[in-house]
């Protein structure tokens, strides 16, 4: 399918590895030019050169925390854009009652505030233009809460009310908000997070990642590059009747009938 972005132009955050790389991967093969951001350069560049190669699209990339407002303002310079998918690392998992504010707003600015200010600095040129796309990643917990992610839960909660209300006051102007939930993905945070069960529990890493399978009826992670074409899909210019969604790709494992 053609997905009529080519020539556009996205801004795709945290996208050196994992969930990001693979919404940035699937944007290239649909031509659009992309600037990438990530803290560390040396797989950011190292990402970029392989797209570029791979795709023969424009890629620019920032390295810079997107979670400070020095960062934002470094990936925002590289504007405009036509296309933004917002993403940062996930808040470490822990117990509700070891929590404190610092932890809290540290959650919140990353996986919150951060692509809210995103949002509201792409938007309004967006809307003049009368075309644009935001997808956001969040988490499977904004569906049915991970209890050890309480922080994640928390913040996304926050970022999910924010798109509820805002994507219906901009869609109107061709311009669509999205999320997408991931849940289990075979990516770097996954591994960190299987890491963390192998410890407390002291069992291997083979089974940890079995009994997570488990727990999914497609009985497997899910890939950077199928979470990606799912990106590049809200991204098309088929996607323009999709508004304020929350579209979990989690193999199955919430079980929910809606
Ligand atoms: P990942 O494999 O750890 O990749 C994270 C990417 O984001 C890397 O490129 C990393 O590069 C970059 N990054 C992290 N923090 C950043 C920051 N502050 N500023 C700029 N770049 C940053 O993670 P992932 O699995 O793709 O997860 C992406 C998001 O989806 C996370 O919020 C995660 O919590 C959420 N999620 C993931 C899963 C899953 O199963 N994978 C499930 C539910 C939710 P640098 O470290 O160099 O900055």
């Amino acid at each position: 399918m053609d997905l009529g972005i080519a020539g556009k132009r996205a801004l795709v955050c945290a996208s050196s590895k994992g969930l990001g790389r693979g919404c940035a991967e699937a944007l290239a093969e649909a031509g659009v030019d992309l600037v990438m951001n990530a803290r560390g350069a040396e797989a950011l560049e190292a990402t970029a050169a392989e797209i570029r190669a791979r795709h023969r699209v424009n890629v620019t990339t920032v390295a810079a925390d997107i979670t400070t407002e020095a960062g934002r303002a470094a990936v925002l310079a590289k504007g405009p854009f036509d296309i933004l998918v917002t993403n940062a690392g996930g808040p470490p998992p822990g117990m509700w009652s070891d929590w404190g504010r610092e932890d809290f707003l540290k959650a919140l600015d990353a996986n919150m505030l951060t692509p809210i200010a995103l949002m509201q600095a792409v938007l309004p040129g967006m809307m003049a233009q009368g075309w644009g796309r935001v997808v956001n990643i969040t988490s499977v917990s904004v569906k049915s809460p991970v209890a050890v992610l309480g922080l994640s839960n928390s913040a996304r909660a926050g970022l999910t009310g924010f798109v509820a209300g805002t994507s219906r006051q901009v869609a109107g102007k061709g311009v669509t908000i999205n999320n997408l939930l991931p849940g289990i993905h075979a990516t770097d945070r996954a591994i960190a997070l299987d890491s963390a069960v192998v410890k407390a529990r002291g069992i291997s890493m083979e089974q940890a990642i079995e009994e997570r399978s488990a727990t999914i009826p497609a009985g497997r992670y899910g890939t950077p590059a199928e979470f990606g074409a799912a990106c590049a899909f809200l991204c098309s210019q088929h996607a323009g009747f999709i508004v304020g969604q929350n579209i979990l790709l989690d193999g199955g494992a919430t079980n929910a009938t809606l």
